[in-house]
């Protein structure tokens, strides 16, 4: 069995990482979409609730499962099984970023590899940042997030 991860903030997650998602659940067996607790950016929504929120946005993916993990991406993957980490590129500014850590990530464990994927282009230039930015400023971001994310945002505008 193929079992591939697919880790990042996703503060929140995005049409586009739903994109990547779907195809990489068409290549490998299992993927697992995990919230990295460990990353050094200053979180807009808990972890809990980026875990909750994917949840709800991968109903009726079979093969996805939702987690979240601390510590190093390769120590969660062999712990899941996986031989794959599944990465998105969106732009060139992308891939300097991703390249290193895809080789920092084979320089601490060979046998797990980083797999690129890329999203429709109509999905590409979204980013968490991006869509975080837009509704602190009162836009729409109906067109950008998944059903659950919207409707979280919008209930919980004064909270967040
Ligand atoms: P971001 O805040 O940039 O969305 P994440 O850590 O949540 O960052 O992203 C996880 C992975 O998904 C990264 O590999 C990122 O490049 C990728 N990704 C995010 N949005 C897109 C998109 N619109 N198209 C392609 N890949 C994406």
């Amino acid at each position: 069995m193929k079992i591939a991860i697919y880790p990042g903030s996703f503060d929140p997650i995005t049409k586009g990482h739903l994109d990547i998602l779907k195809t990489g659940a068409e290549i490998f067996d299992k993927v697992i979409i995990a919230v990295a607790k460990n990353s050094e950016k200053k979180g807009f929504l808990p972890v809990s609730e980026r875990v909750n929120l994917i949840k709800q946005s991968i109903a009726g993916m079979d093969n996805v499962e939702a987690d979240s993990f601390d510590g190093l991406t390769i120590e969660y993957a062999k712990k899941k099984g996986a031989k794959v980490l599944i990465r998105g590129l969106r732009a060139v500014s992308d891939f300097e970023y991703e390249l290193q850590l895809s080789q920092a990530n084979s320089a601490l464990c060979e046998d797990i590899k980083t797999v690129f994927l890329t999203t429709k282009p109509k999905y590409n230039f979204i980013s968490s940042s991006t869509i975080k930015e837009i509704f602190l400023n009162g836009g729409d971001i109906s067109k950008f997030v998944p059903e659950p994310v919207y409707e979280y945002l919008m209930a919980n505008k004064s909270e967040v």
